[in-house]
C-alpha cells in the first residue's frame, strides 16, 4: 500500500490536495470495508505471511462483492473543547 493518498484532492471538496487542506490531520488508521451485498457475518480473518487475507464465515471461504479503504484520522491537536 503506497502512502499517497494525501496527494489526492482532499474529500472535503475543497479542491486542495488533502495534506494542504488539514495539514494538523494525521492518518490514524486504515480500515478496509467489505461490500458482501448481503447480510454477512465473518467469524474469522486469516492472514498470510504473504499479506493476502483470506474471510471466513461460519467455516467457508467468502469473497466481498467490493472492497475499499477509509482512513480515520487522528483528532486534530490545537482544537480544544470541540468534541
Ligand atoms: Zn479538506
Amino acid at each position: 500500500m503506497k502512502g499517497s493518498d494525501r496527494n489526492k484532492s482532499c474529500p472535503c471538496g475543497s479542491g486542495k490536495k488533502q495534506k494542504r487542506c488539514h495539514p494538523e490531520m494525521r492518518p490514524r488508521s486504515e480500515s478496509v470495508v467489505f461490500d458482501f451485498g448481503k447480510p454477512m457475518a465473518l467469524t474469522e480473518v486469516h492472514m498470510s505471511a504473504d499479506g493476502s487475507i483470506g474471510l471466513f464465515s461460519n467455516g467457508q471461504q467468502v469473497q466481498p462483492a467490493s472492497a475499499w479503504i477509509q482512513t480515520d484520522y487522528a483528532r486534530p491537536a490545537a482544537t480544544e473543547g470541540d468534541e
